[in-house]
Protein backbone atom coordinates (compact mmCIF):
# COMPACT_ATOMS: atom_id res chain seq x y z
CA UNK A 1 0.00 0.00 0.00
CA UNK A 2 1.43 3.43 -1.01
CA UNK A 3 0.41 7.23 -0.28
CA UNK A 4 1.21 10.50 -1.63
CA UNK A 5 2.83 12.96 -0.69
CA UNK A 6 1.00 15.98 1.18
CA UNK A 7 2.27 16.52 4.50
CA UNK A 8 -0.03 16.27 7.92
CA UNK A 9 0.86 17.64 10.94
CA UNK A 10 -0.61 16.56 14.02
CA UNK A 11 -0.91 19.29 16.86
CA UNK A 12 -1.15 17.55 20.16
CA UNK A 13 0.53 19.57 23.16
CA UNK A 14 3.02 22.23 20.92
CA UNK A 15 -0.17 24.37 20.16
CA UNK A 16 1.48 26.83 18.44
CA UNK A 17 3.10 28.71 15.19
CA UNK A 18 6.42 29.43 17.23
CA UNK A 19 9.57 27.44 17.49
CA UNK A 20 7.62 24.57 16.29
CA UNK A 21 10.19 21.88 14.48
CA UNK A 22 7.21 19.93 13.37
CA UNK A 23 5.47 22.11 12.09
CA UNK A 24 8.94 23.84 10.14
CA UNK A 25 9.41 20.18 8.93
CA UNK A 26 6.12 19.45 7.59
CA UNK A 27 5.83 22.94 5.66
CA UNK A 28 9.20 22.55 4.13
CA UNK A 29 9.05 22.88 0.40
CA UNK A 30 4.74 21.62 0.23
CA UNK A 31 2.53 23.15 -1.60
CA UNK A 32 -0.03 22.57 0.40
CA UNK A 33 -0.33 21.45 4.18
CA UNK A 34 -2.87 19.32 6.43
CA UNK A 35 -2.47 21.20 9.91
CA UNK A 36 -4.83 18.68 12.09
CA UNK A 37 -5.55 18.70 16.37
CA UNK A 38 -7.64 15.54 17.41
CA UNK A 39 -10.26 15.47 19.89
CA UNK A 40 -9.39 12.31 21.70
CA UNK A 41 -12.53 10.98 23.47
CA UNK A 42 -10.14 8.71 26.06
CA UNK A 43 -10.06 12.16 27.64
CA UNK A 44 -13.16 13.47 27.68
CA UNK A 45 -15.87 10.51 28.65
CA UNK A 46 -16.21 9.68 31.71
CA UNK A 47 -13.37 7.70 33.32
CA UNK A 48 -14.26 4.15 34.82
CA UNK A 49 -11.15 4.55 37.45
CA UNK A 50 -12.35 7.86 38.97
CA UNK A 51 -12.98 8.66 42.12
CA UNK A 52 -15.90 10.42 41.37
CA UNK A 53 -18.77 8.99 39.59
CA UNK A 54 -19.41 10.30 35.74
CA UNK A 55 -16.51 12.55 35.88
CA UNK A 56 -14.26 12.55 32.57
CA UNK A 57 -10.06 12.48 32.92
CA UNK A 58 -9.76 16.05 31.72
CA UNK A 59 -11.64 18.70 34.57
CA UNK A 60 -13.72 21.50 32.47
CA UNK A 61 -11.20 24.01 33.37
CA UNK A 62 -8.61 22.10 31.26
CA UNK A 63 -10.63 21.38 28.44
CA UNK A 64 -12.00 25.30 28.48
CA UNK A 65 -8.23 26.04 28.38
CA UNK A 66 -7.74 23.54 25.46
CA UNK A 67 -10.61 24.60 23.41
CA UNK A 68 -9.36 28.60 24.08
CA UNK A 69 -5.95 27.74 22.54
CA UNK A 70 -7.36 25.69 19.50
CA UNK A 71 -9.23 28.61 18.62
CA UNK A 72 -6.11 31.22 19.29
CA UNK A 73 -4.13 28.51 17.09
CA UNK A 74 -6.45 28.62 14.13
CA UNK A 75 -6.36 32.45 14.32
CA UNK A 76 -2.51 32.70 13.78
CA UNK A 77 -2.90 30.24 11.08
CA UNK A 78 -5.13 31.75 9.23
CA UNK A 79 -3.36 35.01 9.48
CA UNK A 80 -0.20 32.92 7.73
CA UNK A 81 -2.74 31.65 4.72
CA UNK A 82 -3.75 28.19 6.49
CA UNK A 83 -6.25 27.12 9.27
CA UNK A 84 -6.60 24.46 11.72
CA UNK A 85 -8.71 21.44 10.52
CA UNK A 86 -10.27 19.99 14.16
CA UNK A 87 -11.45 16.13 13.76
CA UNK A 88 -13.49 13.84 16.87
CA UNK A 89 -12.45 10.45 17.36
CA UNK A 90 -9.86 8.01 17.85
CA UNK A 91 -6.72 9.36 16.87
CA UNK A 92 -5.29 5.90 14.92
CA UNK A 93 -8.44 5.52 13.47
CA UNK A 94 -8.81 9.21 12.68
CA UNK A 95 -5.41 9.64 11.12
CA UNK A 96 -5.79 6.25 9.02
CA UNK A 97 -8.65 7.86 7.35
CA UNK A 98 -6.80 11.33 6.83
CA UNK A 99 -3.86 9.37 5.19
CA UNK A 100 -6.22 7.69 2.76
CA UNK A 101 -8.21 10.43 1.99
CA UNK A 102 -6.21 13.89 2.24
CA UNK A 103 -3.15 11.48 0.61
CA UNK A 104 -0.72 12.04 3.12
CA UNK A 105 2.97 11.05 2.33
CA UNK A 106 4.56 12.87 5.36
CA UNK A 107 3.04 12.24 9.17
CA UNK A 108 4.88 15.13 11.16
CA UNK A 109 4.39 15.65 15.42
CA UNK A 110 6.13 16.66 17.85
CA UNK A 111 7.35 13.87 20.27
CA UNK A 112 5.58 13.21 23.92
CA UNK A 113 7.00 10.94 26.69
CA UNK A 114 3.40 10.53 28.41
CA UNK A 115 3.36 6.26 28.83
CA UNK A 116 -0.79 7.25 26.67
CA UNK A 117 0.69 8.65 23.69
CA UNK A 118 3.83 6.46 23.78
CA UNK A 119 1.47 3.06 22.88
CA UNK A 120 -0.19 5.22 20.52
CA UNK A 121 2.54 6.52 18.79
CA UNK A 122 3.90 3.13 18.02
CA UNK A 123 0.87 1.92 16.52
CA UNK A 124 0.66 4.74 14.72
CA UNK A 125 4.26 5.06 13.66
CA UNK A 126 4.01 0.91 12.53
CA UNK A 127 1.05 1.85 9.87
CA UNK A 128 2.46 5.05 8.82
CA UNK A 129 5.77 3.61 8.03
CA UNK A 130 3.95 0.15 6.41
CA UNK A 131 2.34 2.51 4.05
CA UNK A 132 5.19 4.21 2.80
CA UNK A 133 4.75 7.59 5.15
CA UNK A 134 7.67 9.35 6.16
CA UNK A 135 7.24 9.83 9.64
CA UNK A 136 9.39 12.61 11.50
CA UNK A 137 8.81 12.96 15.27
CA UNK A 138 12.06 13.70 16.64
CA UNK A 139 13.63 12.59 20.47
CA UNK A 140 16.81 10.54 21.84
CA UNK A 141 19.22 10.03 24.78
CA UNK A 142 19.54 8.51 27.95
CA UNK A 143 18.00 10.43 30.75
CA UNK A 144 19.91 11.24 34.05
CA UNK A 145 18.31 11.15 37.53
CA UNK A 146 19.51 13.68 39.64
CA UNK A 147 18.74 17.41 39.21
CA UNK A 148 22.65 18.57 38.68
CA UNK A 149 23.48 15.47 36.77
CA UNK A 150 20.24 17.07 34.65
CA UNK A 151 21.49 20.68 34.71
CA UNK A 152 25.12 19.35 33.67
CA UNK A 153 24.15 17.53 30.58
CA UNK A 154 20.89 19.89 29.74
CA UNK A 155 23.76 22.33 29.01
CA UNK A 156 22.18 25.21 26.76
CA UNK A 157 19.71 24.27 24.01
CA UNK A 158 19.56 24.56 20.94
CA UNK A 159 17.99 28.55 19.98
CA UNK A 160 14.21 28.46 19.32
CA UNK A 161 13.12 28.88 15.72
CA UNK A 162 12.90 31.68 14.19
CA UNK A 163 9.57 32.57 12.33
CA UNK A 164 9.22 35.88 10.35
CA UNK A 165 5.52 37.62 10.28
CA UNK A 166 4.80 40.51 7.74
CA UNK A 167 3.46 42.35 10.56
CA UNK A 168 2.08 42.16 13.94
CA UNK A 169 -0.28 44.15 16.05
CA UNK A 170 1.20 46.91 18.83
CA UNK A 171 1.19 45.22 22.45
CA UNK A 172 -1.77 46.76 24.45
CA UNK A 173 -2.30 48.57 27.26
CA UNK A 174 -0.89 46.18 29.95
CA UNK A 175 -2.83 47.87 33.20
CA UNK A 176 -1.30 46.57 36.49
CA UNK A 177 0.86 43.64 34.94
CA UNK A 178 4.25 44.74 36.46
CA UNK A 179 6.89 41.28 35.02
CA UNK A 180 9.48 43.44 34.19
CA UNK A 181 12.76 42.89 33.65
CA UNK A 182 13.93 43.51 37.03
CA UNK A 183 10.80 40.99 38.45
CA UNK A 184 12.37 38.16 35.91
CA UNK A 185 16.01 38.71 37.01
CA UNK A 186 15.29 38.54 40.84
CA UNK A 187 12.09 35.63 40.69
CA UNK A 188 13.62 33.33 43.28
CA UNK A 189 11.39 30.49 44.41
CA UNK A 190 10.35 29.10 47.17
CA UNK A 191 9.82 33.22 48.04
CA UNK A 192 7.00 34.39 46.97
CA UNK A 193 3.04 34.07 48.51
CA UNK A 194 1.30 31.28 48.06
CA UNK A 195 -2.27 32.97 49.47
CA UNK A 196 -1.81 35.83 46.46
CA UNK A 197 -4.44 35.24 44.54
CA UNK A 198 -5.52 38.49 43.29
CA UNK A 199 -1.93 39.07 41.66
CA UNK A 200 -0.35 35.75 42.20
CA UNK A 201 3.81 35.67 42.72
CA UNK A 202 4.73 33.55 39.76
CA UNK A 203 4.06 33.86 36.37
CA UNK A 204 1.26 31.64 35.78
CA UNK A 205 2.73 30.08 32.37
CA UNK A 206 1.95 26.64 33.70
CA UNK A 207 -0.94 26.06 31.64
CA UNK A 208 0.50 27.40 28.29
CA UNK A 209 3.49 25.26 28.85
CA UNK A 210 1.36 21.99 29.76
CA UNK A 211 -0.25 22.50 26.12
CA UNK A 212 2.72 23.97 24.46
CA UNK A 213 1.40 27.17 23.22
CA UNK A 214 4.50 28.57 24.79
CA UNK A 215 7.60 27.22 23.69
CA UNK A 216 9.97 26.12 26.83
CA UNK A 217 13.14 26.88 24.73
CA UNK A 218 11.39 30.03 23.41
CA UNK A 219 10.85 30.84 26.94
CA UNK A 220 14.50 29.81 27.97
CA UNK A 221 15.73 31.98 25.64
CA UNK A 222 13.95 35.17 26.59
CA UNK A 223 14.93 34.56 29.90
CA UNK A 224 18.34 34.44 29.28
CA UNK A 225 18.25 37.80 27.54
CA UNK A 226 16.79 39.42 30.60
CA UNK A 227 19.91 37.36 32.46
CA UNK A 228 22.35 39.22 29.56
CA UNK A 229 20.86 42.61 30.54
CA UNK A 230 20.95 42.06 34.16
CA UNK A 231 24.07 40.27 34.99
CA UNK A 232 22.87 40.43 38.96
CA UNK A 233 19.99 37.74 38.72
CA UNK A 234 19.30 34.99 40.64
CA UNK A 235 20.55 31.03 39.73
CA UNK A 236 19.20 27.54 39.51
CA UNK A 237 17.82 25.54 41.29
CA UNK A 238 15.62 29.01 42.70
CA UNK A 239 15.97 31.47 39.76
CA UNK A 240 12.73 31.08 37.03
CA UNK A 241 15.24 29.59 34.52
CA UNK A 242 15.79 26.78 37.26
CA UNK A 243 11.92 26.60 37.18
CA UNK A 244 12.06 25.55 33.81
CA UNK A 245 15.11 23.21 34.27
CA UNK A 246 12.95 21.65 36.74
CA UNK A 247 9.93 20.77 34.10
CA UNK A 248 12.65 19.04 32.10
CA UNK A 249 14.24 17.29 34.89
CA UNK A 250 10.55 15.74 35.82
CA UNK A 251 10.30 14.72 32.32
CA UNK A 252 13.51 13.42 31.52
CA UNK A 253 13.29 11.34 34.98
CA UNK A 254 9.89 10.03 34.06
CA UNK A 255 11.14 8.79 30.34
CA UNK A 256 14.14 7.06 32.15
CA UNK A 257 11.61 5.49 34.91
CA UNK A 258 9.30 2.17 34.20
CA UNK A 259 6.46 2.33 36.29
CA UNK A 260 7.16 6.21 36.88
CA UNK A 261 3.39 6.88 37.80
CA UNK A 262 2.86 4.24 40.30
CA UNK A 263 4.56 2.99 43.53
CA UNK A 264 4.81 -0.79 42.72
CA UNK A 265 7.17 -1.96 40.28
CA UNK A 266 8.49 1.79 40.55
CA UNK A 267 12.61 1.34 41.52
CA UNK A 268 12.98 5.15 42.90
CA UNK A 269 10.16 5.18 44.95
CA UNK A 270 9.85 4.10 48.23
CA UNK A 271 7.39 1.76 49.20
CA UNK A 272 5.41 3.30 51.83
CA UNK A 273 1.84 1.55 53.63
CA UNK A 274 0.07 4.08 52.95
CA UNK A 275 -3.86 4.53 54.40
CA UNK A 276 -6.59 3.11 52.04
CA UNK A 277 -9.43 5.47 53.38
CA UNK A 278 -11.80 6.89 51.33
CA UNK A 279 -13.04 9.03 53.89
CA UNK A 280 -10.43 10.94 54.52
CA UNK A 281 -9.10 10.79 50.64
CA UNK A 282 -13.07 12.83 50.23
CA UNK A 283 -12.56 15.06 53.12
CA UNK A 284 -9.18 16.32 51.63
CA UNK A 285 -10.67 16.26 47.97
CA UNK A 286 -13.70 17.99 48.57
CA UNK A 287 -12.42 20.93 50.63
CA UNK A 288 -14.09 19.29 53.94
CA UNK A 289 -11.03 18.61 56.40
CA UNK A 290 -11.92 21.84 58.36
CA UNK A 291 -8.55 23.11 58.17
CA UNK A 292 -9.16 26.34 56.50
CA UNK A 293 -5.68 27.06 54.90
CA UNK A 294 -5.94 23.64 53.39
CA UNK A 295 -10.05 23.25 52.59
CA UNK A 296 -9.60 27.27 50.80
CA UNK A 297 -6.33 25.74 48.60
CA UNK A 298 -8.49 22.87 47.35
CA UNK A 299 -11.17 25.32 46.30
CA UNK A 300 -8.92 27.27 44.08
CA UNK A 301 -7.96 24.38 42.65
CA UNK A 302 -11.61 23.15 41.79
CA UNK A 303 -12.25 26.71 40.73
CA UNK A 304 -9.55 27.87 38.95
CA UNK A 305 -7.58 24.48 38.11
CA UNK A 306 -4.21 26.22 39.13
CA UNK A 307 -2.62 27.22 42.52
CA UNK A 308 0.96 28.64 43.33
CA UNK A 309 3.64 26.46 44.15
CA UNK A 310 2.97 26.37 47.77
CA UNK A 311 -0.14 25.75 48.12
CA UNK A 312 0.44 22.80 46.16
CA UNK A 313 2.96 21.69 48.65
CA UNK A 314 1.12 22.16 51.61
CA UNK A 315 -2.17 20.44 50.60
CA UNK A 316 0.00 17.83 49.30
CA UNK A 317 1.78 17.24 52.13
CA UNK A 318 -1.39 17.15 54.23
CA UNK A 319 -2.40 14.43 52.05
CA UNK A 320 0.15 12.68 52.53
CA UNK A 321 3.25 12.27 55.19
CA UNK A 322 2.33 15.11 56.66
CA UNK A 323 -1.34 14.02 57.87
CA UNK A 324 -3.59 11.89 56.86
CA UNK A 325 -1.13 9.46 55.28
CA UNK A 326 -3.01 8.69 52.52
CA UNK A 327 -1.68 7.10 48.99
CA UNK A 328 -0.03 10.10 47.21
CA UNK A 329 -1.12 8.25 43.81
CA UNK A 330 -4.68 8.87 45.03
CA UNK A 331 -4.01 12.87 45.28
CA UNK A 332 -1.80 12.64 42.03
CA UNK A 333 -5.32 11.57 40.21
CA UNK A 334 -7.58 14.57 41.72
CA UNK A 335 -5.02 16.89 40.38
CA UNK A 336 -4.26 14.98 37.12
CA UNK A 337 -8.22 15.77 36.89
CA UNK A 338 -8.77 19.42 38.25
CA UNK A 339 -5.29 21.27 37.39
CA UNK A 340 -5.26 23.02 33.66
CA UNK A 341 -1.36 22.21 33.98
CA UNK A 342 -1.86 18.94 34.78
CA UNK A 343 1.36 17.27 33.12
CA UNK A 344 2.03 13.54 33.98
CA UNK A 345 5.62 13.89 34.31
CA UNK A 346 5.55 16.70 36.50
CA UNK A 347 2.55 15.86 38.31
CA UNK A 348 3.53 12.38 39.57
CA UNK A 349 7.34 14.03 39.96
CA UNK A 350 6.19 16.49 42.50
CA UNK A 351 3.85 14.08 44.18
CA UNK A 352 6.71 11.26 44.51
CA UNK A 353 8.83 14.38 45.63
CA UNK A 354 6.23 16.13 48.65
CA UNK A 355 5.32 12.44 50.05
CA UNK A 356 9.42 12.20 50.40
CA UNK A 357 8.82 8.72 48.40
CA UNK A 358 11.74 9.46 45.78
CA UNK A 359 13.75 12.62 44.76
CA UNK A 360 13.88 14.40 47.98
CA UNK A 361 13.91 11.38 50.75
CA UNK A 362 15.82 13.79 53.39
CA UNK A 363 12.80 16.32 52.87
CA UNK A 364 11.93 16.66 56.42
CA UNK A 365 9.54 20.08 55.84
CA UNK A 366 6.16 19.71 57.26
CA UNK A 367 3.56 22.35 56.41
CA UNK A 368 1.67 22.78 59.44
CA UNK A 369 -2.21 23.38 57.94
CA UNK A 370 -2.56 25.91 60.04
CA UNK A 371 0.57 28.22 61.19
CA UNK A 372 2.09 27.80 57.43
CA UNK A 373 -1.17 30.00 56.03
CA UNK A 374 -1.44 32.26 58.63
CA UNK A 375 2.33 33.07 57.65
CA UNK A 376 0.92 34.59 54.35
CA UNK A 377 -2.46 35.24 54.86
CA UNK A 378 -2.60 36.73 58.38
CA UNK A 379 -5.97 38.28 57.66
CA UNK A 380 -7.71 35.77 56.10
CA UNK A 381 -8.32 37.18 52.57
CA UNK A 382 -7.52 34.41 50.74
CA UNK A 383 -9.18 32.00 52.97
CA UNK A 384 -12.23 34.13 52.96
CA UNK A 385 -12.56 34.34 49.57
CA UNK A 386 -11.99 30.70 48.76
CA UNK A 387 -14.55 29.80 51.33
CA UNK A 388 -17.13 32.23 51.69
CA UNK A 389 -18.37 30.78 54.15
CA UNK A 390 -15.70 31.90 56.92
CA UNK A 391 -16.45 35.10 55.52
CA UNK A 392 -17.24 36.43 59.42
CA UNK A 393 -14.99 34.30 61.04
CA UNK A 394 -11.11 35.18 61.71
CA UNK A 395 -8.05 33.43 60.75
CA UNK A 396 -7.22 32.41 64.41
CA UNK A 397 -10.66 31.61 65.29
CA UNK A 398 -11.58 29.40 62.52
CA UNK A 399 -8.46 27.22 63.01
CA UNK A 400 -8.88 26.65 66.48
CA UNK A 401 -12.56 26.17 66.47
CA UNK A 402 -11.98 23.93 63.72
CA UNK A 403 -9.37 22.21 65.57
CA UNK A 404 -11.56 21.78 68.52
CA UNK A 405 -13.85 20.15 66.24
CA UNK A 406 -11.26 17.66 64.98
CA UNK A 407 -10.34 16.72 68.54
CA UNK A 408 -7.01 17.01 70.42
CA UNK A 409 -6.80 13.12 69.33
CA UNK A 410 -5.91 14.63 65.64
CA UNK A 411 -2.82 16.51 66.71
CA UNK A 412 -1.42 13.49 68.51
CA UNK A 413 -2.17 10.81 65.94
CA UNK A 414 -1.73 13.02 63.06
CA UNK A 415 -5.02 11.12 62.07
CA UNK A 416 -8.48 12.96 61.11
CA UNK A 417 -10.74 12.05 63.87
CA UNK A 418 -13.85 13.43 62.87
CA UNK A 419 -14.49 15.28 59.62
CA UNK A 420 -16.36 18.60 59.01
CA UNK A 421 -19.28 18.36 57.63
CA UNK A 422 -20.91 22.14 55.79
CA UNK A 423 -23.56 22.38 58.90
CA UNK A 424 -20.65 22.32 61.32
CA UNK A 425 -18.90 25.06 58.87
CA UNK A 426 -21.84 26.82 58.81
CA UNK A 427 -22.40 26.57 62.67
CA UNK A 428 -18.83 28.71 62.81
CA UNK A 429 -20.29 31.66 61.28
P1 LIG B 1 6.53 29.45 37.86
O1 LIG B 1 7.09 29.44 39.22
O2 LIG B 1 6.32 30.77 37.22
O3 LIG B 1 7.50 28.55 36.98
C1 LIG B 1 7.58 28.62 35.54
C2 LIG B 1 7.40 27.24 34.98
O4 LIG B 1 8.40 26.34 35.47
C3 LIG B 1 6.09 26.58 35.35
O5 LIG B 1 5.04 27.05 34.55
C4 LIG B 1 6.40 25.11 35.15
O6 LIG B 1 6.32 24.74 33.79
C5 LIG B 1 7.86 25.03 35.60
N1 LIG B 1 7.91 24.60 37.02
C6 LIG B 1 7.82 25.36 38.11
N2 LIG B 1 7.94 24.62 39.24
C7 LIG B 1 8.09 23.35 38.85
C8 LIG B 1 8.27 22.11 39.52
N3 LIG B 1 8.33 22.00 40.86
N4 LIG B 1 8.35 20.98 38.78
C9 LIG B 1 8.33 21.04 37.43
N5 LIG B 1 8.18 22.18 36.74
C10 LIG B 1 8.06 23.32 37.42
N6 LIG B 1 3.35 21.74 37.45
C11 LIG B 1 2.82 21.48 36.23
O7 LIG B 1 3.11 22.19 35.27
N7 LIG B 1 1.95 20.44 36.07
C12 LIG B 1 1.57 19.63 37.11
O8 LIG B 1 0.81 18.68 36.91
C13 LIG B 1 2.10 19.91 38.39
N8 LIG B 1 1.74 19.16 39.48
C14 LIG B 1 2.29 19.44 40.72
C15 LIG B 1 1.93 18.65 41.81
C16 LIG B 1 2.44 18.92 43.08
C17 LIG B 1 2.07 18.05 44.24
C18 LIG B 1 3.34 19.99 43.25
C19 LIG B 1 3.91 20.31 44.59
C20 LIG B 1 3.71 20.78 42.16
C21 LIG B 1 3.21 20.51 40.88
N9 LIG B 1 3.58 21.28 39.76
C22 LIG B 1 3.02 21.00 38.52
C23 LIG B 1 4.73 22.20 39.82
C24 LIG B 1 4.46 23.66 40.13
O9 LIG B 1 3.70 23.79 41.29
C25 LIG B 1 3.77 24.40 38.98
O10 LIG B 1 4.47 24.19 37.77
C26 LIG B 1 3.73 25.90 39.22
O11 LIG B 1 3.16 26.20 40.46
C27 LIG B 1 2.94 26.57 38.10
O12 LIG B 1 2.84 27.95 38.32
P2 LIG B 1 3.69 28.97 37.46
O13 LIG B 1 3.55 28.69 36.00
O14 LIG B 1 3.31 30.33 37.93
O15 LIG B 1 5.17 28.60 37.91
Amino acid sequence: MGFGSGPLIWFRKGIRIHDNPALEYASRECSHLYPLFIIDPHYMKPDPNAFSPGSSRAGLNRINFLLQSLGDLDVNLKKIGSRLLIVKGDPYEVLIRCFKEWNIGKLCFEYDTDPYYQALDIKIKDFALGAGIEVFSPNGGKPPLSYQSFVKLAGEPPSPLSTTYSSLPPVGHLGSCDISEKWVANFEKPKGNPSAFLKPATTILSPYLKFGCLSSRYFYQRIQDVYKSLPKHTSPPVSLLGQLLWRDFFYTAAFGTPNFDRMKDNKICKQIPWKDDDKLLEAWRDAKTGFPWIDAIMVQLRQWGWMHHLARHSVACFLTRGDLFVHWEKGRDVFDRLLIDSDWAINNGNWMWLSCSSFFYQYNRIYSPTTFGKKYDPNGDYIRHFLPVLKVVSHDSASKECKRKMGEAYALNKELNGLVSEDDLRNLR
